[in-house]
């Protein structure tokens, strides 16, 4: 049985917003005079010099650019974006580590940013956000890994996700699928956040990231790899992980090209990589030598997947250090510019092709009707302008703007 609503119904919460200009999550130029037509929590309208319905709120932003709320593909609600998050978490208790986590993802929405995924966190405690932002819109949409899959020791071990051995990464991919979270993240290098920890080292056996990747698609869940060294990326790709995060080919002291082969195996299987972009400027903050002297190569091997169709996402690690604030993904832009993507296509990447890839890409990531209200307005033109995502006009959470 269907039932239909009335238009009384349809009408008593009916928003128009009008703008100047509107990115849509996929088109290449904007759109004038846009109206968005938002019914409680959906857009039901998207349109170009229209008329607001009859009895609607007509919310008119002058000058602004309306675009879907930003999707980030790869963040820790459980760091604090301090000097040391990591002491910072160990210091907190679950009641206070989920307080800093709430205030961390309310400011995300802030900025702008309407979906995070988060890819570790201690204790399943964003599993719990996850819930609580169901029922509170100034909490964004969050989607959530649990404690990342590590070796005992391993980079992220104090998160509480140790695992080693074919049998201990099925019971442990078993355990977290249990706790109902939305994605598999499994350090397959050493990465930079553990003392002790070599990015430029792999974690785990083929075999093992094999065990994982099949106990996964088992639950029905799909598995990212975090992924530095080229060892881990070719184990990765041979265990058949769905994506991977920072993808980096670093060495001990420099870059590797990427093999030709892993160029075309991420391309044809297409695997989703979530890019380690966006630095907030912060006074006196700058990246470690180390990491400056193997950018251009890293930028190469950037530029090398973009040209073969590699698909590319945001995922910033927000959280990890004092550059990585909670809306970090409106600094992201610059850098798949770098790669020789357009603004559009940047955008895309932030919006639109990171829903898609995070599985939301029926009603995230885009202005159309029938998808979920989550809008971000901004003065100026980000596709001549990026740095106009910076002065936000409103936010809007499943339709409810959040108060500026
Ligand atoms: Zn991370």
């Amino acid at each position: 049985m269907t039932t239909l609503p009335t238009a009384a119904t349809e009408r008593r919460h009916l928003t128009a917003i009008r703008a100047a200009w509107l990115f849509d999550g996929t088109n290449q130029r904007l759109m004038p005079d846009p109206t968005v037509v938002v019914d409680g929590r959906t857009i039901v309208r998207v349109g170009s010099a229209v008329a607001a319905p009859e009895g609607a709120t007509v919310v008119d932003l002058g000058g602004a650019t309306l675009l879907p709320g930003l999707v980030d593909g790869h963040v820790h609600l459980s760091f604090d974006a301090s000097a040391d998050p990591v002491s910072a978490l160990a210091g907190r208790d679950a009641a206070a580590a989920f307080a800093t986590m709430t205030s961390f993802a309310r400011a995300a929405a802030r900025g702008g940013v309407t979906t995070v995924r988060d890819l570790g966190d201690r204790g399943y405690l964003a599993l719990g956000l996850r819930q609580a932002a169901t029922a509170d819109p100034t909490l964004p949409e969050i989607l959530a890994a649990g404690p990342p899959i590590t070796t005992p020791g391993g980079h992220c071990h104090f998160l509480g996700g140790d695992a080693a051995g074919v049998d201990g990464l099925r019971a442990a991919v078993r355990a977290h699928a249990e706790r109902g979270v939305d994605i598999i993240k499994i350090m397959a290098s050493g990465g930079n956040l553990t003392p002790g920890s070599r990015p430029e080292a792999p974690q785990y056996s083929r075999a093992e990231l094999r065990a994982a990747v099949d106990e996964a698609h088992r639950h029905n869940l799909p598995v990212t790899a975090h992924a530095h060294a080229t060892q881990a990326i070719v184990d990765g790709l041979a265990a058949g992980m769905d994506s991977f995060e920072h993808l980096t080919f670093m060495t001990a002291d420099g870059v590797d090209p990427i093999p030709d082969e892993v160029l075309t195996a991420l391309a044809r299987r297409n695997v989703t990589v979530g890019m380690t972009f966006g630095l907030a400027p912060v006074p006196g903050a700058a990246p470690p030598p180390g990491m400056i002297a193997r950018r251009p190569a890293m930028v190469a091997n950037g530029q090398r997947m973009l040209a073969a169709g590699v698909t590319m996402i945001a995922g910033t690690d927000a959280g990890i250090a004092p550059v990585k604030p909670p809306d970090v993904i409106r600094w992201a832009i610059p850098h798949f510019q770098l790669l020789g993507m357009t603004a559009a296509q940047a955008l895309h990447a932030c919006t639109a092709g990171a829903a898609t890839a995070l599985g939301l890409g029926h009603r995230k990531g885009q202005l159309r009707p029938g998808y979920d209200a989550d809008i971000l307005a901004v003065d100026g033109d980000p596709l001549s302008d990026p740095a106009a995502l910076h002065a936000i006009r409103a936010v809007y959470v499943r339709g409810t703007a959040l108060p500026r």
